[in-house]
């Protein structure tokens, strides 16, 4: 069965279309730009060369039709008939209290995204019109939900729950969501297989740190908490959001710089984390080549934020009663040993111990942990778009 998955943001588009059968990637790609000038379609066949498509994108709609011609290429594509695609894969971001697993999408589905829309406005909007877009263009063809939300709907009411009148989580629904859900539930699958522990008897801690990053308790399993909360604000420092700060100092700091809720917003989502701190960058790469350079806010700001990191693994090993093993992924967790080896120094009363020479491998799975440690750490490459695709053949083949 060939699955496209797709990832539609305000403006963008990502595709992978992905043989289920193998689980290989025949193609991928990304559309940039969308509605904007200077739109472009970057396609990645499997086995050919790359090509861009400079041609202006109106909307998602001629977006979906540029990826589909770009698949049907006779140079460049991949599959001979539109009708080779068997199913569409779509991330959703937020599924609210609706959804705790993937589902073949209806209207009444669609009314439900819709409805989550309030929760996640630069988001939602924009998966459904990638769900529409679809729709149009290819009639017929079975569409599915993968949400981002959905693996921490496991969370019991003591982990979701914020201590505000009770009356505000019954009216607008405020309580903890969690996000990068199909990423915990990945890697963590991913880890029991390599520690060579059944699923359902593992304590294992995830660390997805990209440039958005959140940590979650999975136990047996199952999330049972996770850092980001009703917005993916909550939880660590990350590139360019504050992550944890006292509330009050919000209110504060309105009230003396005179802010809108708006702008507040923006302060808090685009300008603090670790570029707030150091000045430098939202790419931890810039910052830590500022720290190397000798930069005192850049190193502070990488040190708060392995700081978070390790308080987070601390109390969710409590949250857990024990901990079989951690495991890094995403941009920054998959690539930067240097930070690795900065959060686990925080974890010495744990037992854990890194291995030098494996911490410093790149682009593979990989135990990072040394012998005499007492917790397994790994480093697992997140695959997302694999996960949709298992997601939509499994609905499928029901
Ligand atoms: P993601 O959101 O998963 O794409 O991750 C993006 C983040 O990963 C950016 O902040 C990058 O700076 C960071 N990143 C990627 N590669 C490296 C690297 N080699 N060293 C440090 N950070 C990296």
């Amino acid at each position: 069965m060939k699955i496209l998955v797709l990832n539609c943001g305000s403006s963008s588009l990502k595709y992978q279309l992905i043989d289920s059968d193998t689980e290989g990637v025949l193609a991928k790609g990304l559309c940039e730009r969308i509605g904007i000038d200077g739109s472009r379609l970057k396609h990645q066949p499997c086995g050919k060369e790359d090509v861009i498509f400079n041609e202006y994108m109106e909307d998602h709609t001629v977006a979906v039709k540029m990826v589909i011609d770009a698949l049907l290429h006779p140079e460049y594509g991949v599959v001979k008939s539109a009708s080779e695609i068997n199913a569409v894969g779509h991330r959703v971001v937020h599924g609210g209290e609706y959804f705790s697993s993937s589902v073949i999408i209806t209207e009444e589905v669609k009314e439900a995204i819709k409805k989550c829309c309030e929760l996640a406005p630069l988001h939602n909007p924009a998966n459904l019109i990638g769900i529409d877009a679809c729709e149009k263009i290819m009639p017929g063809t079975p569409q599915v939900a993968v949400f981002d939300t959905a693996f921490h709907q496991t969370m019991p009411e003591r982990a979701y729950l914020y201590a505000l009148p009770y009356e505000y989580y019954e009216k607008y629904k405020i309580r903890r969501y969690g996000f990068h859900g199909t990423s915990h539930k990945y890697v963590s699958e991913e880890a029991a297989k390599m520690i060579n522990r059944p699923l359902d008897q593992s304590k294992i801690v995830t660390c997805h740190l990209g440039n958005g990053g959140s940590i979650c308790a999975v136990r047996n399993g199952l999330s049972i908490d996770t850092s980001m909360g009703f917005t993916p604000l909550e939880g660590l420092v990350m590139g360019t959001r504050a992550g944890n700060v006292d509330s009050a100092a919000i209110t504060f700091l309105m009230e003396k710089e005179n802010l809108t809720p708006s702008e507040m917003d923006n302060i808090l989502n685009k300008k603090s984390g670790v570029l707030g701190i150091s000045g430098v960058s939202s790419d931890f790469r810039d910052v830590e080549g500022a720290r190397d350079e000798g930069n005192a806010r850049a190193e502070i700001a990488l040190d708060i934020f392995a700081y978070r990191v390790a308080k987070y693994i601390g109390e969710y090993a409590a949250a857990m009663n024990g901990l079989d093993a951690i495991v890094f992924t995403a941009g920054l967790g998959e690539n930067s040993g240097s930070t690795r080896r900065l959060i686990c120094n925080y974890l010495e009363f744990l037992g854990v111990h890194i291995d030098s020479y494996n911490n410093s491998l790149r682009g593979k799975a990989v135990e990072i942990s040394a012998p005499d440690s007492r917790i397994r750490v790994l480093v697992i490459p997140t695959n997302e778009e694999l996960v949709i695709a298992r997601d939509t053949k499994e609905l499928l083949d029901k």
